[in-house]
């Protein structure tokens, strides 16, 4: 008899990865660029396109699908299965209904949460955080998404937003306008979209090797960094310094024993992880020990890993 196995879908404001899950593990995968600037309704059809295209290629075709999840970038009522708010990616989501969509189109289970949560129970059930019941997990990408599990309950809070909104805990007063209506927000000031505005606001600029950059984001400012950039070597400091804070900030409101980082960054993580555990053990407040700071174990697929897993043992 053939296995049983699951679809999740981590739905970026860049990029939809798909992943065919059995036994907790990612068993075949896809990666499609996204337009979340056009909205969800626009994206459905290439979405069900690559759904039933990865599904016909497993060896038993779709028979053994036995359920869809969506992991999204927004607030989302995990009971209604409604997505409750969005910023700035597939703005016209709360308008849609997934579950009718997914029922229409397979008549399976479905079940949608917050992207960041799932990747945290992802990293909890399968990854870096497998030893711990109190974990923080951080991914840094186009956002800052967080979520937090306080001994091993997944918290989301009788709105849906508990400890999905640490990219947005300010640490600057007075500091750059975020797109979620608050200043000084740490995506404001430590993610990719806010980065290219960082950098070419910065007085060093013209002279700048990455004036002459075509994209502005981490990976060149690492490299432009690595080739001694004056500007580059101070915007990366400053943002290593506005990660920590937000990790020592998420360690002060949760009292994890595991923060565990993922997202793009972490392709630089021998420049990264050892300065924010050195920030980490000198300002956080944890008289019991310290906390550890470790890479993702499953980079890509811990969204997708985490929303199948709650399809199976609903958290
Ligand atoms: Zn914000």
């Amino acid at each position: 008899m053939m296995k049983k196995y699951y679809l999740g879908i981590d739905l970026g404001g860049t990029r939809i990865k798909m992943g065919i899950v059995s036994d907790g593990r990612v068993t075949s995968r896809r990666i499609v660029p996204a337009s979340s600037a056009s909205g969800l309704e626009a994206s459905l059809p290439l979405l069900q396109q690559e759904i039933n295209s990865l599904v016909a290629a497993q060896p038993d075709g779709s028979g053994q699908l036995a359920g869809i999840g969506l992991a999204f970038p927004g607030l989302v009522n995990t009971r209604t299965k409604r997505i409750l708010s969005t910023n700035a990616k597939y703005d016209d989501a709360p308008s849609l209904n997934l579950e009718e969509w997914v029922t229409k189109n397979w008549e399976l289970p479905f079940c949608i949460d917050n992207d960041a949560r799932m990747a945290t129970v992802g990293e909890w059930k399968y990854g870096a955080g497998k030893d711990t019941d109190d974990l923080v997990a951080v991914t840094i990408g186009t956002g800052i998404g967080t979520s937090a599990v306080i001994g091993g309950q997944l918290l989301r809070g009788k709105h849906f937003q508990a400890g999905c909104l640490g990219g947005h805990f300010t640490i600057q007063v007075n500091g750059r306008p975020c797109s979620c209506g608050n200043n000084g927000c740490v995506e404001a000031h430590g993610s990719t979209w806010s980065l290219a505005g960082i950098i070419r606001e910065h007085a060093l600029f013209p002279s700048s090797i990455l004036a002459g950059a075509e994209v502005l984001d981490f990976s060149t400012l690492f490299k432009a960094a690595s080739a001694k950039d004056p500007l580059a070597g101070e915007v990366l400091q400053y943002s290593l310094d506005v990660w920590s804070a937000g990790i020592v900030n998420l360690i002060h409101a949760y009292d994890p024993e595991v923060v565990v980082i993922g997202g793009g960054v972490l392709h630089s993580a021998d420049q990264i992880l050892p300065y924010i555990r050195e920030k980490v053990k000198q300002h956080a407040w944890t008289p019991w020990g310290t906390v550890q700071i470790r890479p993702t174990q499953l980079a890509e697929d811990a969204g997708i890993l985490g929303i199948v897993h709650m399809l199976q043992y609903p958290l």
